[in-house]
């Protein structure tokens, strides 16, 4: 789950992270409260969507003066912005975040992730920071460091000393970069991240070590232990579809293809993927329905699959192993009644009770498909799809 940079902001605060006074907005009259508390000379006005880039998308702007900051702030509210981490048709606006702005000396780049490779942590940093850092990375190599964790193991002050000593650094600012990237990498442990990215990691007046920006991801998989975390959640940067999937407990992830498919397992679920590519279709999404089947679950992930415009035929391949093949039908017959069934459905069931799975499908007065084999299956949905 990725959430907001005022929302990293706030967690890594209360990790004695250095981060800019500041506070968030929904509606530009919000904005002058808080402009007589923050009381500063420059404040830097940012709008808060879930992808970077807005720097250069006109999402970050350094004002001076209150009316400045009213007036960007009211046009920041509502903007379209569209940045080489949006889709192309981009990002609405709906918060914008008010905060001090500094002047900066020198800007680094500084992230922690999970290393999938090792299973542990990676942190990756840079002298050259502010930028885009992909850029970095294929210009100028040698400028990106990469500091491996150990799984189990921890940062210790001897690696943030090597770290600020790679940035350069030395005295004052050495010790609070040090401090700070201690901090960071507390944070980032105790709460389950999976990516904590800070650019620019930034000395401004006073060699004073501030994180400017910060993009925070999380383990889905921790959330239950999270809560701080998980209710930062803002349903406006997801899928529609993605969201009621997860309300109902669904593994569901939606893809480019046609066909939409409800299996169970994820094994399964991928073969069922790989059978439908060899036989020239495209799967439309991902849905894994393991657990507890029963009739109103698999009917909310039928409806799921069908609402989606891009499906044009769908496929259930469910084992019924836990799950019962009498109840998968039902939910698939009631959840027809529903949505008026009119795109192709194929359906292969096997497991227990399949005959009565099969005799309540057949009687339902719906064109269902039953079909026994995965093989059979697949080339039925493909050929339904293109006709
Ligand atoms: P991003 O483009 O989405 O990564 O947004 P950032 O928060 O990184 O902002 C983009 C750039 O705006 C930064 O690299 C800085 O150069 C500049 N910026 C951000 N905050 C400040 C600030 O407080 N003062 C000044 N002068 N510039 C800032
Ligand atoms: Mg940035």
């Amino acid at each position: 789950m990725d959430i907001h940079e005022y929302q990293a902001k706030q967690l890594l605060s209360k990790f004695g992270v250095n981060v800019p006074p500041g506070e968030v907005v929904y509606q530009t009259h919000e904005a002058e409260n808080i402009l007589s508390w923050l009381n500063e000379d420059q404040i830097v006005v940012k709008a808060q969507v879930h992808a970077g880039g807005r720097g250069k998308a006109g999402g970050v702007k350094v004002c001076k003066g209150d009316d400045e900051v009213v007036k960007t702030v009211d046009k920041m509210i509502g903007m379209n912005i569209v940045t080489p981490q949006t889709t192309e048709s981009g990002k609405t606006v709906r918060r914008v975040y008010l905060e001090k702005a500094y002047n900066i000396k020198k800007e680094f780049y500084f992230c922690i992730t999970v290393d999938r490779e090792t299973g542990g942590n990676t942190i990756v940093y840079s002298k050259k920071g502010g930028v885009n850092i992909e850029e970095i990375a294929e210009k100028t190599p040698k400028e990106i460091h990469k500091l491996k964790i150990s799984p189990g193991g921890d940062l210790l002050t001897h690696h943030a000393r090597t770290i600020v000593y790679n940035l350069g650094l030395s005295g004052k600012t050495a010790k609070g970069a040090q401090k700070n990237i201690l901090s960071i990498y507390k944070a980032f442990t105790s709460l389950d991240a999976a990516l904590i990215e800070i650019n620019p990691f930034a000395i401004v007046e006073n060699d004073e070590i501030v994180m400017l920006d910060c993009k925070a991801s999380f383990d889905d998989n921790a959330l239950y232990r999270q809560r701080q975390v998980a209710e930062m959640k803002d349903e406006n940067e997801y899928d529609p579809l993605e969201l009621e999937a997860a309300r109902h407990d669904l593994n569901y992830v939606k893809l480019d293809g046609n066909i939409g498919l409800m299996v169970n397992g994820a094994g399964l679920s991928m073969a069922t993927m790989d059978i439908i590519k060899y036989y020239g279709g495209e799967a439309a999404n991902f849905m894994d329905v393991a657990g507890a089947a029963t009739p109103e679950r698999v009917a909310a992930a039928f409806k799921l699959i069908y609402r989606d415009s891009d499906v044009k035929g769908i496929l259930i391949n469910i084992f019924g192993g836990m799950m019962r093949c009498n109840d998968i039908a039902e939910g698939l017959v009631n959840a027809s009644k529903e949505v008026g069934l009119n795109k192709p459905l194929v359906v292969r069931l096997e497991g227990t009770n399949v005959e009565m799975g099969m005799e309540i499908l057949k009687n339902s007065g719906f064109p269902i498909k039953p079909v026994e084999t995965m093989e059979e299956a697949a080339q039925k949905v493909v050929e339904l799809v293109k006709k």
